[in-house]
This record gives structure tokens, sequence and C-alpha cells, in this order.
């Protein structure tokens, strides 16, 4: 009988302890996935961002260029930062094909 007494009271003590830290614990919880998504945040951009601003180098002027801005030639791969960069290397391969 003593046993079963000192055992309630031992419950109604976790029991009471439990739901006095259970703010707490969420407060932790909360902290915790907080800092989780802030992570994911922080790291999935750069995962992500190769594919869609990926760089492509100008070959006019060597300058690096997000893809989704850059000047393509239709014929060929190259890639321009701007459309007179594109220009003036298209003019300057036929100068040299001429010369
Ligand atoms: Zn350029």
């Amino acid at each position: 009988m003593k046993y079963l007494i000192i055992g309630t009271i031992i419950s109604l003590v976790v029991a009471f302890i439990f739901v006095r830290l259970r703010p707490y614990l969420q407060l932790i919880r909360k902290v915790v996935t907080a800092l989780n998504s802030s992570t994911q945040v922080t790291t999935a951009p750069r995962e992500r961002s190769p594919s869609k601003n990926k760089l492509v180098r100008c070959d006019g002027c060597g300058t690096w260029v997000p893809a989704d801005r850059v000047f393509q030639l239709k014929a060929g791969m190259a890639t321009y930062c701007s459309r007179e960069c594109m220009t003036k290397n298209v003019e300057s391969r036929e100068q040299k094909l001429v010369g």
C-alpha cells in the first residue's frame, strides 16, 4: 500500500513537471525546427542556383553573364553578354576571315 501511494505521488510529480516543462520543450522544438529550416533555406538556393542562374562566359569580352540574360548566336554555341559584344565579335571574326 505504501509503495502504491509513493508511486502515484511520483507519477503525479512527473506529470506536473512534464506539464510545466511542456511549453519549454515546445519552445526548444520550435527553435530546433527554426534552426533546421534556416539552414535549409541558406543551403537550398545554392543547390538550386547553378541550374537556374547559370553563369555563361562571354566569348567577346570574357565576363560572366547569367544564362538567361545571355546573347547567343543561332549558328554556333558562342554566347555574349550584350548585342554590342556579339556584333563586335562577329565583325572581328569576319575581318579575320577576310584578312
Ligand atoms: Zn561581352
